[in-house]
């Protein structure tokens, strides 16, 4: 029901932004059917940092008194790069062509909470991650990250281990998130993985790939049914929301490697990390195989307004 009435939210910070810049210059002329108040032939351009009239999703506890409007959806805001307001959505430009080895970003989930920018807001210095019989989350996400980083090494890429604060920006050819999980009983086992509901065109296969490699080494059940808005919307692939967030054109994921609370999940996990770190390895080759650097920064990205799926039920 609601989606109605936010369009028309999103179309008239569409025609804001496109009053506030078409003011300044930078717009070409030109107009669109039905939307005759709006000068869009060539595009608006919307410098970094400032509002993008697209729905915005974020975790609930996530909006910011100091910009968001109480009622109102939460306000998005175009990415270090700039983006292009068009009659068919939010274009993206592409970066320029990285060179060199390929790259992958691999973030310890938790590792540095207490650095975040002012931008990811106070409750993420407060997010410091599960644990259980003594072993901490931080501590596992780690260890499997600096795992994958030799093995990927060893393969000829180049790796960034990355803290809760992602680089403005960051581009890669692929980005991915560890956490591990805890449910507090022991009672629920495997694995669960989601890219944002803002991202670009490869990260189906990327979701994908993930799940085959990592099911089929680690032989942990597809938790998929625990998936949640919050990593939907994880902060640390919301280009849309931060400028500390992989590029929209960064391929991204998050993965919960397992339940720390769950005995067998755990052992896996602390004692059998090289393998498990295999398995993820695995999967990013996959990916990396699959869709090559020319495919994944060759095209600006057309975003539409309104979310391209439905998000996850929200958080009761
Ligand atoms: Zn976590």
């Amino acid at each position: 029901m609601k989606m109605g009435r936010l369009f028309v939210i999103a179309i008239a910070g569409l025609a804001l932004v496109s009053a506030v810049v078409i003011a300044r210059g930078v717009a070409a002329p030109g107009s669109v059917p039905g939307l005759p108040a709006l000068q869009l032939a060539g595009g608006v351009v919307v410098q970094a940092g400032a509002p993008l009239p697209m729905l915005q999703d974020i975790d609930p506890e996530d909006l910011d008194p100091a910009r968001d409007v109480p009622g109102l959806p939460p306000v998005a805001l175009a990415p270090p790069g700039g983006a292009v307001v068009q009659a068919n959505g939010i274009r993206i430009p592409k970066p320029a062509m990285p060179t060199g080895a390929r790259r992958v970003g691999i973030q310890v989930g938790h590792w540095m909470t207490d650095q975040v920018p002012a931008e990811l807001g106070t409750r993420i210095t407060f997010q410091t991650g599960t644990s259980w019989a003594g072993v901490q989350e931080v501590d596992v996400n780690m260890d499997i990250a600096q795992r994958i980083k030799a093995q990927l090494v060893s393969r000829g890429y180049v790796v960034d281990i990355i803290p809760t604060t992602v680089p403005v920006g960051y581009l890669a050819d692929v980005f991915l998130a560890l956490h591990a999980d805890g449910d507090g009983t022991g009672e629920n086992s495997g694995f669960k993985i989601a890219h944002g509901s803002r991202r670009g065109p490869y990260e189906d296969k990327l979701v994908a790939g993930l799940t085959d490699e990592y099911a089929k080494l680690t032989g942990l059940d597809n938790d998929v049914e625990h998936v949640s808005r919050a990593m939907s919307a994880y902060y640390a692939f919301n280009w849309g929301r931060y400028q500390h967030a992989a590029a929209a054109h960064t391929p991204a994921a998050i993965l919960e490697m397992g339940y720390l609370s769950n005995d067998h999940d755990r052992d896996l996990l602390v004692n059998r990390a090289d393998g498990v770190a295999t398995a993820i390895v695995n999967g990013l080759q996959r990916f990396l195989d699959e869709v090559p650097r020319s495919k994944i920064f060759g095209e600006d990205l057309i975003v539409p307004p309104q979310r391209s799926f439905p998000s996850p039920s929200p958080r009761t």
